[in-house]
């Protein structure tokens, strides 16, 4: 998504580690016309599928997730909550996922009532790196017997194994800008 790409040429920022910020227009504060088009664009890659809801995670999906919603007929968007609180009752669908970037694993949830076997998922988020938190959703579809869609994904280091760990799966991935590398604070993508 060439529109995409420009952003974060322009306006991505490379932190030690392969850590790209985007937060001045995707994860923090958030650019509401861009939200936009790239909701436009998953329902385009994803036309077709039947999809009754979308999951992601919290918090940097939700914002995504919200907006891209309204391309494919205002489905329910299920976010999956890191902490357990107490307006999380009755029973829980829990995996876990281990970040990379804060060092940590941690569990996942949702409640179990809200996805059923009756469901077709597209799963979104806003990064795919080394797959830890796609792996901890697409656990959380599969425990509830729900068909999987797919995984839309914002913005995918594809020098990381995250990719390839989930398509050999067989399951399918569409993202929007796929950067190869980031050297000396410089971003590449996929085909350059
Ligand atoms: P993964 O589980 O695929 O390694 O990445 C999980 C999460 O780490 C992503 O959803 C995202 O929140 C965060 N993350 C991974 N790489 C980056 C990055 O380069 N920049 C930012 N801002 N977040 C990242």
């Amino acid at each position: 998504m060439e529109l995409l790409k420009q952003r974060i040429l322009n306006d991505g920022r490379v932190k030690e580690g392969n850590i790209l910020k985007v937060e001045t227009f995707l994860n923090h504060q958030m650019d509401i016309a861009l939200l936009d088009e790239i909701g436009a664009e998953f329902a385009r890659r994803f036309s077709g599928a039947p999809i009754t809801k979308i999951l992601t995670i919290e918090a940097s999906g939700i914002g995504i997730a919200a907006i891209a919603s309204r391309y494919f007929g205002s489905v329910p968007v299920i976010f999956a909550k890191k902490t357990k609180s107490k307006n999380l009752d009755g029973e829980l669908l829990v995996t876990k996922v281990h970040s990379f970037t804060k060092g940590v694993t941690y569990d996942v949830q949702i409640s179990k009532h809200l996805l059923t076997e009756d469901d077709t998922v597209l799963i979104i988020d806003d990064f795919l790196a080394k797959g830890q938190a796609l792996l901890g959703l697409i656990d959380l579809v599969e425990q509830a017997g729900a068909k999987l869609a797919g995984c839309g994904i914002v913005i995918e280091k594809t020098f990381q194994e995250g990719g390839g760990l989930i398509r050999n799966k067989g399951i399918r991935v569409e993202s929007l800008a796929m950067i190869s590398s980031i050297e000396n604070g410089e971003v590449h993508f996929d085909g350059e």
